[in-house]
């Protein structure tokens, strides 16, 4: 789809059907404020350049070839709306655990859930600032952590490991700060609790 004809999607689940991992409160403004503030500033942004025409990820995989204040809305703003877009679906109040196929996926990856879990925590945890964790799939088809600063991602040109992303998280203290205050580590803790394994499975394809 075009970057111009990009709309803001809803939830998919009411904005208190996370608590107590993630309040009402943090959704509202997290949706309504912030993933809809970058999609309307993507969408200035790029108003009147070609790029207006493109879709997002050919952007991303071309920032440096473009003019640099429309490279800086897609790679930020444009980032921004890609990621949460990707975020709100891969949460879910009604926890399931990962189907026997992906569970065997993730242990062929990261040798064990736990691991998996422990490394992906140690990418979350170690972003200084604000930015993502990612679970990728590379060209190879194989799963890999990683993270990004700010509302880079994966599929942008200067990623230093690159991939589809299959699972986000969102770091930046307004995803936690209301609810967590400094604790990130409790909410990349809680986080577990409401991923839905069955988006991620579906987009790891
Ligand atoms: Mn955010």
């Amino acid at each position: 789809m075009n970057i111009s004809d990009l709309t803001l999607p809803d939830l998919p689940y009411d904005y208190s059907a996370l608590e107590p991992v993630i309040s009402q409160k943090i959704m509202t403004l997290h949706h309504d404020k912030h993933h809809a503030g970058y999609l309307a500033k993507l969408q200035d942004g790029v108003k009147g350049s070609d790029v207006a025409s493109m879709s997002l990820e050919d952007a991303f995989a071309k920032l440096s070839s473009l003019d640099s204040a429309v490279a800086k809305a897609v790679q930020n703003n444009g980032g921004g709306f890609y990621n949460h877009s990707l975020f709100w679906k891969v949460l879910t109040p009604n926890y399931k655990e990962p189907s026997v196929a992906l569970m065997e996926k993730l242990n062929e990856s990261f040798q064990s859930f736990e691991e998996f879990k422990k490394q992906f925590t140690a990418a979350a945890m170690g972003v200084f600032g604000s930015g993502w964790a990612w679970v990728i799939k590379d060209n190879s088809g194989a799963l890999k952590i990683t993270s990004t600063a700010n509302q880079d991602n994966p599929l942008m040109e200067n990623a230093a490991v690159k991939g589809t992303p299959v699972l986000g998280l969102d770091v930046w203290e307004h995803a936690y700060y209301i609810d967590y205050e400094n604790r990130r580590n409790e909410y990349v803790e809680n986080i577990f609790k409401i991923i839905n394994w069955e988006q991620v499975e579906t987009n790891i394809g």
